[in-house]
């Protein structure tokens, strides 16, 4: 096969390291064997086959909660982290989700505020993408404002932990071994480590989705789901367990769309190159060249975002406002790259024969999921004036 045309002509390669290099082609490996040859295929009947085997490879590759260090963990960097990300989006959205839910969410979570049992019984497993986790904050009510949540934990005289609510728009849910729920206590919100064979526990699919097909969607159903007291997560109190969780979930999006970008714009290039009208290829026409540069432009301006962000990451120097600011942009700009490169496909655009439309569609859930685009202006906002515009 002729590979795709470099898209960048920035030279931001040399901005990464040789070990860095390195990874993103083994993740680009996996991805080239492992999704590529069937993605479009499950996006299309709504259903990732074997998802448990594709998890124990992710596992085997070593990015499940691969910026974490310890219980079997890989350690690596933030940028590595978020290179692995691109290659995954630049598959698909909803492979990325997959991995980013895993690590980033219901692995830090325990990781992160666990307490050592906990970190030991669930981290190497799910590390090794032998058990898969999933992370319930949102419900039916509550979305942007999950301190608005129902879902209710009631400790009893014996020590166990009643929980009771619903959960919605929950990734892995259906196909996890262990959730990680946030609940309204007399204390707060508190999180619990939920093993989703627990009585009571049930994830329904949520289907007709046009969006993020090749991810498992579900609702989480708790039904005076008794739990033992050291289910709770013992080191945090209120909202900030599970901002601190989607923090590094967003950070992994401000990389991963770029994915999709890169994708949809390389497709584009090929495609523009090869189709001919007027008697010469449409990449000659002063009009689609500038379409072309723009989403070059973009994607080279969006990426530089991200290896920014990361390299703070790594200095410890990240502060959640950063998040927000490479969240917002990447992925606004990310989808008008593949509409862009849609228009350039024409019709065979809207066909899932390219991967144009796909990430599209894909990259509307990528805009509201782990904050909507107008809660993250509204934290960019508030950075800038010191004013907080939420409610
Ligand atoms: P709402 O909060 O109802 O918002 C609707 C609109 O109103 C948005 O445009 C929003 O920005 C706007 N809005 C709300 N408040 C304000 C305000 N103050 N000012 C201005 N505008 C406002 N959640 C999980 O917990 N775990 C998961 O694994 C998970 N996976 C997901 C997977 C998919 C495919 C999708 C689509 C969602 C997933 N979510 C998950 C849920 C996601 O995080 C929520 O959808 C998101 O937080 C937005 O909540 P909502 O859909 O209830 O929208």
């Amino acid at each position: 096969t002729v590979p795709p045309p470099s898209v960048d002509l920035a030279g931001i390669d040399d901005l990464l390291t040789a070990d860095e290099i390195a990874v993103r082609a083994s993740v680009r490996q996996l991805c080239a064997d492992r999704v590529d040859p069937y993605v479009a295929d499950w996006f299309e009947r709504g259903e990732i086959d074997d998802v448990r085997g594709l998890a124990k490879e992710l596992g085997t590759l070593g990015l499940l909660g691969m910026h974490l260090e310890g219980y079997g963990c890989a350690g690596m960097s933030a940028v590595d982290y978020g290179l692995a990300c691109l290659e995954l989006e630049a598959s698909d959205s909803g492979i990325r989700s997959l991995v980013s839910v895993q690590g980033s969410l219901a692995m830090y979570a325990i990781w992160k505020w666990g307490s050592e049992e906990q970190k030991q019984e669930w981290l190497p497993r799910m590390a090794a993408g032998e058990a898969i986790g999933c992370f319930g904050l949102t419900e039916p009510d509550a979305g942007s404002d999950p301190g608005s949540m129902r879902t209710r934990a009631r400790q009893e005289p014996s020590g166990d932990w009643v929980l009771d609510g619903r959960k919605m728009w929950i990734t892995n849910g259906s196909v996890a071994d262990v959730a990680v729920v946030w609940a309204q206590t007399e204390d707060g919100v508190r999180g619990f480590v939920v093993p989703t064979s627990v009585a009571g526990f049930s994830a329904p699919l949520i289907k007709h989705k046009m969006s993020l097909r090749a991810s498992v969607t579900s609702e989480l159903v708790l039904d005076r789901v008794r739990l033992p007291a050291s289910a709770v997560l013992p080191d945090v109190r209120g909202l900030r367990g599970p901002l601190s969780c989607l923090n590094e979930a967003r950070y992994g999006i401000v990389w991963g769309a770029m994915g999709a970008a890169r994708s949809a714009l390389e497709a584009a290039l090929t495609y523009a190159g090869e189709r001919t009208q007027f008697g010469k290829p449409i990449a000659a026409f002063q009009l689609t060249q500038q379409k072309l540069v723009e989403m070059d432009l973009e994607y080279t301006k969006s990426l530089l975002l991200a290896l920014h962000l990361g390299r703070r990451k790594d200095a410890g120097t990240l502060r959640p406002e950063q998040v927000s600011l490479g969240k917002l942009n990447n992925v606004r700009e990310a989808i008008e790259i593949c509409r862009t490169a849609r228009t350039i496909l024409g019709a065979n655009g809207i066909s899932l024969e390219f991967p144009v439309i796909r990430h599209a569609n894909n990259l509307e859930s990528v805009l509201t999921y782990e904050g909507t685009v107008e809660m993250h202006t509204l934290v960019v906002g508030q950075a800038l004036t010191g004013h907080p515009a939420f409610r």
